[in-house]
């Protein structure tokens, strides 16, 4: 049959998470925590489903999340979204971003992406019918170049999609970011996709410039976030979007055919934990920056260098003193030979950097974990 999506294969997680089962390797590809989930949240989630929370939330999502998406956005970025008209409970941040540009993103719409890029978004924007226009990030700090930015907006440009802190290089938007973003917006039609999955996890007493801080891009985003970073929980798929209610209405004429409607329980759960321990997500930050300070040091009694971490939960590495594979092939000789696996970044490029040795590792796992894989990692 003639295919939608000729270019896609399997995804590189996928395909590392696999590789690295088969190989009895470390897994420090696929991003995802190998601790628990807070006790409070495991026992929310098991009372709500002993109480008969059993039965389709509203398409929207719970009345009671909703509010704490709404308390717990206004006590970090000063800013309260109108509960039932602006806020929507999806499955996973992955939905919102498939739903937001599905709801906007017409035939032969441009939607300007920055590489390198979360895997999800070129798909979604193919399948919508519209043009990814790949703009490449610093190669070194993978801060934003706003004048190529700016040369990439055509008449046709009809979304820009951002993602800070960044996956893969936890890089994150400074100020002076926002003020580039605001001016290159104004006076144009172009809407604003704000991914900030990894919004709690920001390091050395950096501030995560949310797009929800300011009013001049709000009015034209789809904010996106992600329970699963937030709570260690990336198998549970909840996340939601914040947007302005006339584009809320548009991504839930998709959302309620998509999905209809969120685990019920799970939202239970998270309205529960989000009111009672503010502090969870308060402390994040502290929480992850100390795994990665320890990581760090360790990853300096090997051959690999470590890249600066401002945020999120991986830690990308230049291997270039240890082998001259490219990063794809890297990858799968750490896995395969070394036992360790990590995720070539290659496959967040439309045009990988040439000569680019940079592949990406999660911390967001124990000590033990960590160790084991350092000591495999010492030995290359
Ligand atoms: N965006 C980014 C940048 C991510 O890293 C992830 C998770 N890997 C997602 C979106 C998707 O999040 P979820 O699992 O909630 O769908
Ligand atoms: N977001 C996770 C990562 O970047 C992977 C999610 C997935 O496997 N699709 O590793």
């Amino acid at each position: 049959p003639e295919t939608k999506l000729p270019k896609v294969g399997t995804t590189i997680f996928t395909v590392m998470s696999q590789l690295a089962m088969e190989h009895g390797a470390v897994n420090l590809g696929q991003g995802f925590p190998d601790f628990d989930v807070p006790a409070r949240l495991v026992e929310a989630l098991a009372r709500a489903m002993r109480e008969g929370k059993n039965q389709y939330a509203p398409m929207t999502g719970l009345p009671v999340l909703r509010q704490a998406i709404a308390d717990k956005t206004e006590r970090c970025y000063g800013y309260r979204p109108h509960v039932d008209a602006e806020v929507t409970v999806v499955s996973g941040a992955s939905e919102a971003i498939f739903d937001a540009i599905a709801a906007v993103v017409r035939a032969g719409d441009e939607v300007i992406v920055l590489d390198p890029c979360y895997d999800c978004y070129e798909p979604a924007i193919d399948l919508a019918g519209g043009v990814a226009v790949h703009v490449a990030l610093d190669p070194v700090t993978f801060a934003p170049d706003w004048a190529a930015i700016r040369a990439a907006v055509t008449p046709k440009t009809r979304l820009l999609m951002i993602n800070s802190p960044h996956n893969p290089s936890g890089a994150m938007f400074s100020a002076d970011d926002i003020v580039q973003l605001t001016a290159l917006l104004r006076d144009t039609g172009i809407y604003l996709l704000s991914d900030e999955v990894y919004e709690h996890i920001v390091f050395d007493g950096a501030r995560h410039e949310s797009v929800l801080r300011y009013p001049e891009l709000r009015e034209r985003a789809f904010v996106v976030s992600s329970f699963g970073k937030t709570y260690h929980c990336t198998g549970w798929k909840v996340g939601y979007c914040i947007a302005p209610a006339a584009l809320s209405a548009e991504l839930r004429k998709v959302h309620q055919y998509n999905t209809f409607c969120t685990f019920t329980p799970a939202q239970a759960a998270f309205a529960e934990m989000i009111e009672a321990e503010p502090e969870h997500y308060e402390t994040l930050g502290a929480f992850y920056q100390e795994k990665r300070d320890r990581f760090r040091e360790q990853l300096l009694t090997t051959r690999l260098k470590p890249l600066p971490v401002p945020g999120g939960y991986f830690q990308l590495v230049d291997y270039s003193a240890v082998s001259d594979l490219d990063d794809v092939e890297f990858c799968r000789w750490l896995t395969v030979e070394k036992g360790v696996a990590a995720i070539p970044l290659s496959p967040f490029h439309a045009a990988p950097p040439k000569g680019q040795r940079l592949v990406r590792l999660c911390f967001a796992k124990n000590e033990g974990t960590l160790d084991a894989a350092i000591a495999r990692l010492q030995a290359l």
